[in-house]
């Protein structure tokens, strides 16, 4: 044990006051392990320590060119890894990745910015909520519907119970436009309205289609009485919404239009077809007036509702867009012009939907009235909602039933999707998800 404990001290000690390694190399002599020969004992235990020291080494430097070749290894994997992920990145940006999937649709946050609801009734808002809508009501100034000012109570009330799900457009009465006092109690009924927290005003097709002043003339809307009321919207950052005219169908004999909607329309409403009424003023004069309206106002934050009534040709639309920067439009009740276009030129529908990306909003006009049946209407307006989805976001063949001919879907990118179905609804609503405390 003593010379055990003596040799280790020695070693030890030796160990510590040398360098063996230099001492090998400054005695230039390799002294050869496992030979059998007998070493004097300071020359075994310095062959041990050779020996260990020489393990140690190894093992010391294998370690060490393992961490390396980990550290290598993981420096080109990491550097694989990303190339690969970019590579994928750019492989899934042209397939799947950059479009929505059908299943997508309750999953994408949407808005749906000109419905009506004109009874206090949660079964549409529950449906919208459900396929993850948030709604724009908007209030009518139409002879069928009640006066305005019911519509706006009910407006209110739904706000009230559904801020989440609803906001609501106000409308202006044009009854006793020839009255002196006309300006003056609109702005009083506007500044009502966006204190209970409208966030956008409708103008509506009885001006131009309707309404005449003292004389029996036609009052279109770029008549300067209507200056101060649109002045007063763009002061109070508010939303301009102009159903203004008809579709074009509107002027031609029914077996000529285009699109089954507006037959059957038309059919069932001849008040407003008016090819049957040719004392009013023409399609031209329609968009005449409504682009000489938008000239005066070149700051009005306005919206054209049933893609501002130049549904039937997205190169019509687009020259209008280019004229007015500040005009949007909705595609309520509108779809299927795109559709009807698609069938035979589906490219430029496609291309105008990419240029116009910012300009174009979602939305449907369904309706619950008195007279509906709120379940029937959440039923078929969830039908439709899907097959727009479809439309918008596959590449697949259609048919719908207001397009007599099949077409193929847009397949729009995502970011333009997203645009279209809440983007657009937020830049050109400003307060739409704003709810009135
Ligand atoms: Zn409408």
């Amino acid at each position: 044990m003593m010379e055990k404990n003596k040799n280790r001290v020695i070693r030890l000690d030796g160990f510590r006051k040398t360098s063996f390694f230099t001492k090998v190399e400054r005695g230039g002599k390799a002294y050869p392990t496992n030979s059998g020969v007998n070493f004097p004992p300071i020359q075994m235990a310095l062959e041990s320590r050779l020996i260990i020291q020489m393990k140690k080494f190894t093992k010391l430097t294998s370690l060490f060119l393992l961490a390396l070749l980990v550290f290598l290894q993981s420096c080109t994997d990491t550097g694989n890894s990303a190339s690969a992920k970019k590579a994928a990145g750019t492989a899934l940006e042209n397939t799947n990745e950059a479009f929505y999937s059908e299943a997508d649709f309750p999953l994408v946050k949407k808005f749906n910015t000109h419905v009506h609801i004109n009874v206090f009734d949660s079964t549409f808002i529950k449906q919208a909520a459900s396929d993850n809508f948030r709604l724009l009501n908007v209030n009518v100034a139409a002879p069928s519907l009640p006066p305005i000012d019911k519509q706006q109570e009910v407006a209110i009330q739904l706000c009230k119970a559904f801020p989440e799900n609803i906001s609501y457009a106000t409308t202006i009465s044009v009854d006793n436009f020839n009255d002196l006092d006309w300006q003056q109690k609109t702005l009083a009924y506007l500044k009502t309205s966006f204190n209970n927290g409208a966030i956008a005003v409708k103008v509506w097709k009885n001006i131009g289609m309707d309404l005449k002043d003292r004389n029996g003339k036609f009052v279109m809307i770029d008549n300067p009485a209507f200056d101060p009321i649109i002045n007063f919207i763009e002061k109070n950052d508010i939303t301009l919404i102009g159903h203004l005219g008809e579709p074009r169908n509107a002027w031609l004999p029914v077996e000529q239009m285009t699109v089954s909607g507006d037959k059957k329309y038309f059919a069932a409403h001849p008040q407003y077809h008016m090819y049957l009424h040719k004392e009013y003023p023409s399609y031209e004069d329609q968009v005449n007036a409504r682009d000489h309206m938008l000239e005066k106002h070149r700051n009005i934050r306005f919206v054209g509702a049933h893609l501002g009534s130049l549904e039937w040709s997205v190169d019509e639309l687009a020259k209008r867009l280019d004229k007015f920067p500040n005009m949007a439009v909705d595609m309520a009740e509108r779809i299927s012009h795109f559709q009807y276009q698609a069938v035979t030129d589906w490219k430029k529908v496609h291309d105008f939907f990419i240029k116009y990306q910012d300009r174009l909003i979602y939305a449907t006009d369904e309706g619950v009235y008195h007279k509906s049946n709120p379940a029937e209407v959440s039923r078929v307006a969830h039908e439709n909602w899907l097959r727009h989805w479809k439309f918008f976001t596959s590449g697949e063949k259609m048919k719908v039933p207001k397009v007599e001919k099949e077409f193929d879907g847009l397949k729009l990118p995502k970011q333009v999707v997203d645009k279209i179905y809440l983007k657009n609804a937020e830049k050109w609503f400003p307060k739409i998800t704003r709810t009135k405390n």
